[in-house]
């Protein structure tokens, strides 16, 4: 290795950033992996230690919840405090890897390397979430679908670092549910993963409703022309709405893991039952 640093403050790590280019580590996860067999290559830039990057908890103003680039998905699945909306992004961190790996990933490294694959991102769509990047002159803010350009391209410049992702208090709504398929039940990849969230209005009929789909385009996509017919629905009714023009955003490829065929059937299903889990309590 090149180089390595290891900041204890954002502002050593914007620093940093503003003088060279370098490659950020935080959990590892991915990072190591994407290494294969050969070295690393470029100075190296561990964010770990930074403690203003941890945690998890509503924002300074109250506006919404705050998610830090250190928070790892077991600290998410272990927040209690969360509202029931934060269902669907709990149900995605235990179908992360394993254990191990959801003790030391983070949920802002699922985010920064914008695999189609990341199953964080369908969960933090349906919750409308947004990116904060920061650098030495500023920090600006973006919605999660503006972040992902594409498979492992994002909006980030190389000066800034992800401090965190901000899910608005509006957002924070209703109830939700996250519905993944692999090849086998445990530690594998997505073939199709799904995230719904309804809310419901006081005549109990559907308000609003938010519903993505991941592993089926290069970057996990809302379905706003299904999102639209659900509201108005009876509870008993909301997984009878989803047909298959509702997916003709998508763009599956055919590869080892699945044909386009199976991935869209895939997420057809898994559109009705992550529906049909946001309103098992009321229908
Ligand atoms: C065995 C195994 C199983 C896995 N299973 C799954 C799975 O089922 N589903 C799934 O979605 N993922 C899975 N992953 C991938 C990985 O665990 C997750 O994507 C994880 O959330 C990445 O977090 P990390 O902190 O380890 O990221 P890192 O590996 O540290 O970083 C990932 C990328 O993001 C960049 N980065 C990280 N933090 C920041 C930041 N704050 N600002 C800017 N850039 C940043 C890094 O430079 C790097 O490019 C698996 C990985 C392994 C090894």
């Amino acid at each position: 290795m090149e180089r390595y640093a290891q900041p204890t403050s954002v502002k050593e790590a914007v620093e940093l950033l503003a003088a060279d280019a370098w490659v950020m580590l935080a959990g590892g996860t991915d990072f190591y992996p994407g290494l294969g067999e050969g070295p690393v290559s470029g100075p190296v830039l561990d964010i770990s230690r930074i403690d203003a990057l941890r945690g998890i908890s509503r924002d300074d103003d109250k506006a919404g919840w705050r998610i830090g680039a250190l928070a790892t998905w077991t600290q998410l699945v272990r927040a209690d405090f969360l509202p029931a909306s934060f269902d669907c992004l709990k149900q995605a961190a235990l179908e992360v890897g394993s254990v191990q790996i959801q003790n030391r990933a983070t949920i802002v490294g699922n985010i920064c390397n914008a695999s189609p694959a990341a199953d964080g991102v369908p969960a933090l769509l349906v919750l409308d979430a947004e990116v904060e990047l920061t650098c030495v002159r500023s920090t600006r803010r973006m919605g999660l679908s503006e972040f992902l350009h594409g498979n492992r391209q994002t909006a980030r410049r190389p000066d800034e670092i992800v401090t965190g992702i901000f899910i608005p208090g509006n957002s924070a709504r209703g109830s939700s549910a996250f519905f993944k398929l692999g090849a086998r039940r445990y530690l594998v990849i997505s073939i199709a993963m799904v995230a719904a969230r309804i809310e419901l209005d006081g005549a109990d009929l559907v308000k609003a409703a938010a519903v993505s789909v991941g592993a089926c385009s290069v970057v996990a996509q809302r379905l706003s022309g299904l999102e639209n017919e659900l509201t108005g629905t009876k509870p008993e009714d909301v997984s009878s709405v989803p047909d298959a023009r509702h997916l003709d955003c998508l763009s599956p490829i055919d590869d080892v893991r699945a044909p386009a065929g199976y991935r869209l059937d895939a997420a057809l299903e898994g559109v009705r039952r992550a529906l049909a889990a946001c309103v098992e309590d009321r229908s």
